[in-house]
């Protein structure tokens, strides 16, 4: 095996049959044919086999086949065959839904993968990360996760993290020299850079010397599998709440079985009524369903440009009480322009001694401390607010491939938003020239003296302040640019000493509109109960003005607060006031962290913005972490639950209106089924009491569970957002699943649903009709009453329009269709135990049953007229 770490660059590109100017095209794809993507294998998945036979391992399931196969082998067997086909198709149904959801988990992960910077026949590319082949030159820069393991042939201050490789996690400083030992352990081998090690600091260039696993990673993958799927609080309320239904149900089957008994019911029937009404009531689907709908959910969201990396983020995207966000790119287009410079009126006259004017070093601080770069087709590429600058130097007639020839950079600071900062070295005849840009305060609190075209003098701080808040008032993004003259380059490239002492240059402000739709969108959040919250590093004026205009700021003193002023406020003085501020300016990514702290102390349900490394932490933390799909770093999409396609504001609040609609459903599925089975328990359990015979048989409870629970449960998940979803406060994370009334409303409905059977089935038999059928088909039909009256807690049908979820309309016509076949074809009758009804029977059954429909509107009306009068 080469030990990368201990050959010269060149030996490596020669043994990779590379060079520093990447692959082509056509090599690269030969080698992705021989050595395979770049990615870890993943533990194999459940096989669609094992995945359909899952579904028999239920204990009620097995209990259930067992007592039909006795019941089969010792009494009927007639009745032991249909038992047994719906609990297979029953476990086939079971089997699709969760092979949906597990597909459309897959395809969420697929979209979710990194992309990496490439270097292929001398062009910057950026690639799915799968595609990196040994040979490729990797661009690497702060907030990557490393791609491939890689021989560095560039390293600017570069820092990697390798906790996940050597679990050290202070920063590794790296290097490209050739190291001479060869027998280093991984964490000293400092000139190669790992498969998901991050870059936490600097920039780099490696040759990428293994992919895949064939990584250092690869080797211990196995370790690092991911747990498939993690419970969202809501399945992990249901899972519990399940455990306890169970029991509760259990108890009642005991009873149902012992009543049974004793009014002399044969005991097979009774065994298998029993277990069958327990396998029915037991609500075993419901986390299956809860993932589908969430999936399905996450599935339309990335159509809107909202990726959902972790599952739980769809449902607790309901909960969202502040927005926290950043201002640049995600309020604002991030398409700048420089709007106005200062001292902007030098060009052209002398700089007396050194032959440059001020104005001309000032263009060329701009556009040499500057790492966008012009593309081949004469575009520019890279930051926003540099690519402005580089657009503005063109304008003034500096070009930056003609002035980087005359000027080379020999060494650099990057940029660091806690700094705020950057600074770049040139070369100047036999002297060095470093140019600093970065945030007014800074630059100035490090700068000595001004250059203007009468020389260096003193640096007049109240007019560059006054210059500077008259641009942010004016919600211009105000950078500050500054040089130095060095003799030779400095040994050491530490901030404190090299970014000190600087010569001010002056002053760019640059136009950054805010996005047309985030007005709306804020608005949107208002209404919501959810309060949007602006954080930037830009200056404080800036940030006040671009609220203001979003009104995300309504006039309040109180509610801008600085980096600086946050920091000296102890946590308890901050917490008392910071349901109040609506802007943080200047503050450190780190403080992000505070922020969140902050308001999840006061009980609120946070989502936060981030795009950089430092954001990470923030963005773990809060309830809902969102990264930047555009100009976030691999650290900060991994470290969140959703990504931003288009970094788009507007897009979170689409995503809260998508999360609040499919937590609707989610409990409009689940009150559904409740009170449905609590209506059929109730009739089976109480019929005893009033001297009627068992309601329903074992095959028709089955029919009945079998159903019901697929396709209107189903359908119910596609149901559209109801008119008000965001205009209801956020929902409560703690609160249950039967908070809101919903627990009365199935107790209550499913009483009524209980004695309505038992009443029909009393009159029905006193009639002498075909009672049995009657009841079975109304405690069919009746649960698509149900599944009509769930669709609004308070709206009417009819303001909903019926036709408003087609799906849904589908799946109660095939209910439908599939019960008169059990009732009217002859084949079936035997099986089922039904027999056909009149015209008259089937009408009084439809009407009744539909009843609920009617019932619960009237609910609704009150309601309604509650609400309106006590307004
Ligand atoms: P936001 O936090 O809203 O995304 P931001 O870009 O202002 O916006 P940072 O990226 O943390 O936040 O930047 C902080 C400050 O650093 C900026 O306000 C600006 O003064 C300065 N700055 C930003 N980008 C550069 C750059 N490329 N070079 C030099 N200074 C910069």
């Amino acid at each position: 095996m080469t030990e990368w770490h201990h050959i010269s660059i060149e030996d490596a590109l020669t043994r990779l049959e590379t060079s520093l100017t990447g692959l082509d095209s056509d090599e690269v794809r030969r080698r992705l044919a021989a050595y395979g993507p770049n990615e870890l294998e993943e533990k194999a998945r459940r096989t669609p086999l094992v995945m359909f036979l899952g579904q028999f391992t239920d204990f009620m399931i097995i209990v259930l086949i067992g007592a039909a196969v006795v019941a089969g082998i010792i009494g009927e067997p007639g009745d032991a065959a249909p038992i047994i086909t719906i609990v297979v198709l029953n476990a086939v149904i079971g089997f699709a839904q969760e092979y949906r959801a597990e597909r459309a988990m897959a395809a969420l992960r697929e979209m979710s993968g990194n992309y990496a910077a490439v270097l292929r026949s001398g062009e910057h590319l950026s690639v799915p990360a799968r595609e990196i082949v040994p040979g490729d030159l990797v661009l690497l820069e702060a907030g990557n996760v490393v791609p491939a393991d890689v021989r560095l042939a560039e390293a600017v201050h570069l820092k990697t993290v390798e906790a996940a490789l050597t679990g050290e996690s202070l920063p590794a400083e790296k290097l490209s020299e050739q190291l001479f030992d060869s027998d280093l352990p991984l964490g000293d081998r400092r000139n190669m850079a790992y498969k998901g090690t991050v870059v936490a600091y600097g920039r780099g260039i490696g040759i990428a010397v293994a992919t895949g696993m064939g990584t250092e990673l690869g080797r211990i993958a196995a370790m690092l599998q991911q747990e498939a799927g993690t419970k969202t609080p809501l399945q992990r309320r249901l899972a519990d709440f399940g455990k306890r239904l169970a029991l509760a149900v259990l108890a009642i089957c005991a009873v149902v079985f012992t009543l049974g008994l004793l009014r002399g019911e044969p005991l097979l029937l009774m065994l298998l009524t029993s277990i069958s009404l327990a396998v029915a009531a037991i609500p075993e689907a419901l986390p299956a369903v809860v993932t589908i709908t969430l999936a399905l959910g996450a599935r339309k969201m990335v159509r809107q440009n909202a990726l959902i990396r972790r599952l739980p983020a769809v449902e607790t995207l309901g909960s969202v009480t502040y927005v926290c966000s950043d201002k640049t790119g995600t309020l604002t287009l991030n398409k700048m322009t420089v709007e106005n410079v200062w001292p902007g009126d030098l060009e052209g006259t002398d700089a007396g001694s050194s032959g440059v004017s001020a104005a001309t070093l000032f263009t060329t601080a701009l556009v040499l401390c500057n790492d966008a770069r012009e593309d081949s087709e004469g575009g520019l590429v890279g930051d926003p607010t540099e690519t402005a600058l580089l657009a503005y130097g063109r304008a003034c007639g500096v070009i930056r491939t003609e002035i980087e020839a005359l000027h080379p950079r020999v060494a650099e600071l990057p940029f660091d938003s806690e700094r705020k900062c950057m600074t770049t070295f040139h070369r100047d005849g036999d002297t060095v020239l470093a140019f600093t840009k970065g945030a007014v305060e800074v630059l100035t609190a490090r700068s000595v003296a001004m250059l203007t075209n009468n020389g260096e003098v003193p640096l007049d701080r109240q007019e560059i302040e006054r210059v500077t808040v008259e641009m942010a008032a004016r919600g211009l993004r105000v950078l500050a640019l500054a040089m130095r003259r060095w003799p030779y380059l400095p040994d050491r490239l530490e901030s404190d000493e090299v970014e000190s002492d600087l010569i001010f240059l002056g002053l760019a402000g640059m136009m950054d509109p805010p996005r047309e739709e985030a007005a709306e969108a804020v608005a949107q959040c208002r209404n919501a109960g959810i309060t949007p919250v602006m954080i930037t590093g830009d200056h404080p004026l800036t940030a006040r003005i671009i609220a203001r205009r979003l009104a995300i700021l309504e006039d309040d003193g109180d509610a801008v607060l600085t980096g600086r002023d946050l920091a000296e406020l102890s946590p308890e003085e901050f917490e008392a006031r910071v349901e109040q501020i609506r802007v943080y300016a200047r503050v450190a990514p780190e403080q992000k962290l505070t922020i969140v702290k902050a308001l999840q102390n006061r009980g609120h349900f946070v989502a936060m913005t981030g795009d950089g490394v430092n954001d990470a932490p923030a963005l773990k933390r809060a309830d809902i972490g969102i990264a930047m799909g555009i100009t976030g770093t691999d650290v900060s999409k991994e470290a969140s639950a959703m990504v931003l396609l288009d970094d788009n504001f507007a897009t979170i609040v689409r995503a809260v209106r998508e999360g609040r609609r499919i937590y609707a459903n989610i409990l409009k599925f689940i009150t559904y089924s409740i009170t449905s089975n609590i209506g059929t328990l109730v009739a089976i359990t109480l019929a005893p009491f009033f001297g009627l015979p068992l309601p329903l048989l074992p095959i028709q409870i089955l029919w009945l569970n079998l159903l019901c629970d697929s396709l209107p449960g189903l359908a119910l998940a596609g149901e559209p957002a109801e008119r008000d979803v965001m205009s209801r406060p956020p929902v409560d994370p703690k609160e249950g699943v039967f908070a809101g009334g919903r627990g009365y409303y199935a107790a209550g409905y499913g009483l009524v649903i209980g004695a309505a059977a038992l009443a029909f089935q009393a009159i029905a038999l006193r009639m002498r009709l075909p009672w049995q059928t009657m009841v079975f088909t109304f405690l069919v039909l009746n649960r698509m009453a149900v599944v009509l009256a769930v669709r609004s807690d308070r709206t009417s049908l009819l303001r909903i329009g019926i036709m408003s979820n087609r799906p849904l309309v589908g799946a109660i016509v095939i209910t439908f269709c599939l019960q008169l076949a059990v009732v009217f074809t002859p084949a079936l009758n035997p099986l089922f135990h039904t027999e056909p009804l009149s015209v008259r029977a089937l009408v009084a059954t439809v009407v009744l049953a539909m009843g609920m429909v009617l019932l619960s509107e009237l609910q609704k009306g009150v309601l309604r007229w509650r609400r309106g009068s006590s307004r």
